[in-house]
């Protein structure tokens, strides 16, 4: 059994039971037994089914964000806005089926024909900062491409997934094809991994468990799709409008309390425009509004657990140059905090997960680089400056796989989404992520 909480309120919401190994096998044969009708169902057959699964998630919209408010604690504007993606990247992949196709390539003696096959069952592990979004990146493909699907969402926040999992049997997606299997990651998720009926792993969640789900996975050379941690770079050029800069900073690391795999929890700023630039950021960080997660005005909510809470405290140290207000209420509470550091403090060479930022200054753009890659990750990052072709430059140069120019943005729907280094590898969303949910058959057929 497991029990899931409200992180704001401390309050138990439900108790639930966890799949052991057995339930997990028994998901997998139940998965595997339903493929071979699922596979050749027509393109466009799987389209209609995604769309109505798009409208179904579009109807229940205001339920499903209450569901994911209260199991992560984030606030119900986001809750919603997450929910809204959620229904678009099932009308993305709706749109997608019938246009991801093979081709035919004329050779001596007959023509090669390449056919695009799924995989057969694919396990889906996700964590808890984004339980229903991230779901959706890797189902949308998976289902698409004609795999079935066992779905592990995090021990943590399985709510909405169970409801996504009812709402795909409402659209008519056949019984068997979409599995949902809360569980513990290290008995669940790790026997997803070991389970030879599994063709691919795909996986979002810390470097550490990635590394082992990538490890376990090579037993049966299963095909993983790693989305990993970060500790990714915001770089603020002297020319940059730095009203605007400061003024979005604070979003790019208190969103989601922190708790935000694209988080930019470095701030790089170049030397001549720090001290103006941290006047601005820690008034812009002042006017985060944290509190209740189910009041319409709140930006950030309380962290996952109390266990996590004593991981994030333990990276601020004396350099607090900012510290906010919390309620005084239960909750699992952290105030958003901004630190001066050097890029060698663990504060800004270890991933957080938490709203804390270090602020580091830099002397020139080389400088900016050698600091922004100076880590082992590279998920994300943004680069402010008006110089057009500095931005591109710097773009270019940053070694991580998502960057915005003068902006947050790190998601969306239609573009690809992943890391380089130990952030992973392969893509996720866009019509990018179907690679990794298909292989690629060829067939010669000889005209001798
Ligand atoms: P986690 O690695 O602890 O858990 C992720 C999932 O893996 C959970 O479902 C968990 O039950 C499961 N798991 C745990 N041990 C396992 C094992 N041995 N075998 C198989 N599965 C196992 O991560 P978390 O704490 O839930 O999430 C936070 C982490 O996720 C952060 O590092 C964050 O950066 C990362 N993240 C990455 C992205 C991305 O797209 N790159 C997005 C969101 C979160």
């Amino acid at each position: 059994m497991t029990t899931v909480t409200n992180p704001a309120t401390e309050e138990t919401i439900r108790d639930l039971p966890e799949a052991g190994v057995e339930e997990t096998d028994a998901a997998v044969a139940r998965a595997r037994e339903a493929f071979p009708a699922w596979r050749v169902v027509a393109p466009s057959d799987r389209a209609r089914l995604l769309r109505r699964l798009a409208a179904l998630v579009e109807e229940h919209a205001e339920e499903l964000a209450r569901i994911e408010s209260e199991n992560v604690g984030k606030p119900i504007s986001g809750a919603r806005a997450e929910v809204g993606m959620v229904a678009e990247v099932f009308h993305f992949y709706a749109g997608a089926v019938d246009k991801h196709h093979g081709e035919t390539v004329p050779v001596a003696g007959g023509v090669d024909m390449t056919f695009r096959e799924p995989l057969g069952v694919v396990g889906l592990i996700v964590p808890w900062n984004f339980p229903l979004n991230i779901a959706s990146w890797k189902l949308g493909p998976a289902l698409a491409c004609g795999n079935t699907v066992v779905l592990k969402p995090a021990e943590l926040t399985p709510l909405s997934a169970l409801r996504l999992g009812e709402l795909c049997l409402e659209a008519g997606i056949p019984e068997g094809v979409v599995n949902v299997l809360p569980g513990k990651g290290s008995v669940a998720g790790q026997r997803l991994v070991e389970n030879p009926d599994v063709a691919k792993i795909g996986f979002t969640g810390s470097t550490e468990v990635g590394r082992s789900v990538m490890e376990g996975a090579a037993a049966t050379i299963k095909r993983v799709t790693l989305e990993l941690g970060g500790k990714s770079a915001n770089v603020v050029f002297a020319d940059a409008d730095l009203e605007r800069a400061a003024a979005a900073a604070p979003y790019a690391v208190f969103d989601n309390a922190g708790q935000d795999c694209c988080a930019r929890s470095r701030i790089f700023v170049e030397r001549g425009a720090y001290d103006r630039f941290l006047e601005l950021l820690v008034e812009a960080t002042k006017g985060v509004k944290v509190g209740d997660p189910a009041d319409e005005a709140t930006e950030m909510g309380p962290l996952i657990s109390a266990e996590h809470r004593e991981k994030v405290s333990s990276f601020v140290d004396g350099s607090v140059v900012f510290s906010g207000e919390v309620p005084a209420s239960a909750g699992f509470w952290f105030p958003c905090t901004l630190v001066e550091a050097s890029n060698d403090d663990r504060v800004a060479r270890e991933e957080v997960f938490g709203p804390v930022a270090a602020v580091i200054p830099f002397e020139d753009e080389a400088d900016a680089l050698h600091l922004a890659n100076e880590t082992p990750y590279g998920l994300s990052g943004s680069i402010w400056t008006r110089d057009g072709a500095r931005a591109l430059r710097v773009a270019r140069g940053i070694e991580a796989g998502v960057l915005s120019v003068n902006s947050n943005s790190s998601v969306r729907v239609a573009t690809p989404f992943g890391g380089f280094k130990q952030s992973g590898f392969g893509r996720e969303l866009g019509m990018h992520a179907l690679e990794g949910y298909s292989e690629t058959k060829n067939v010669f057929f000889s005209t001798d």
